[in-house]
């Protein structure tokens, strides 16, 4: 049988990592829709339309196209923002800094969940982000939401920087990682939190294999 198994959880705790993983085991489709909220962030900062612009926040959502296309080289998904892979653009600390103003807003909520929606129709498919469980897909068959030290999510998304070139201080990222969870836990719309049929999974002490055999026993349970 084909499942939907959402993932999410706060920043950095390494949800995409194990649902890459679990979607390569599983030979299931694999949605990162953080990327999405960020090529959101990225178009509007690009056509310089302010988070506020109500009217031109709807004209940009229905005029761009946001989109997946498989990298044959490395098997990666990568984002499309109008077709242009900009995978390297959106992490960058720049898009981080802004993206959890954008995805407050719900009209980009509902375009994202209704477009994520769509996509997870097929089923086979493993989608990480912060309302997966409780909002995309309430009736997952497997739910996992994932936690973990903030210095220890610090430090991974400081090393995932670095390798892309960009060298951010700790306390930077610290920071980010700690504005952002308190912006996406207490905004209006569907805000990050546990659903209350997710299984808590920590990753401060386990490693990237361990999480990912955590997801695989759920899917076989
Ligand atoms: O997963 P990632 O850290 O790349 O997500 C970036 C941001 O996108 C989050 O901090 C959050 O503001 C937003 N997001 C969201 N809902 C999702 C996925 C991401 O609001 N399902």
């Amino acid at each position: 049988k084909q499942l939907v198994i959402a993932i999410d959880g706060y920043s950095s705790c390494g949800k995409s990592t194990t649902a890459k993983a679990v979607a390569a085991e599983l030979g299931y489709a694999y949605i990162d829709t953080g990327a999405m909220y960020r090529a959101v962030t990225l178009y509007l900062l690009e056509h310089s339309i302010g988070f506020e612009e109500l009217p031109r926040i709807e004209q940009a959502l229905h005029d761009m196209t946001i989109s997946f296309k498989r990298n044959r080289r490395t098997g990666r998904n990568e984002l499309c923002l109008d077709g242009e892979i900009r995978e390297d653009e959106i992490r960058q600390m720049r898009i981080s800094n802004s993206v959890s103003e954008v995805s407050v807003i719900p009209a980009v909520r509902h375009a994202m969940v209704r477009q994520q929606q769509r996509m997870g129709r097929k089923r086979g498919i493993v989608m990480d982000g912060r309302d997966i469980g409780t909002t995309v897909f309430p009736d997952a068959e497997v739910k996992i939401f994932m936690t973990a030290d903030t210095r220890t999510r610090a430090l991974r998304r400081q090393e995932e920087l670095a390798v892309k070139g960009e060298q951010v201080e700790l306390e930077a990222i610290i920071d980010n990682l700690v504005k952002r969870d308190h912006l996406d836990s207490t905004r209006a719309e569907s805000p990050l939190r546990r659903a209350a049929d997710a299984v808590l999974l920590d990753t401060s002490h386990i490693t990237i294999d361990e999480q990912v055999d955590f997801v695989l026993e759920r899917v076989s349970a």
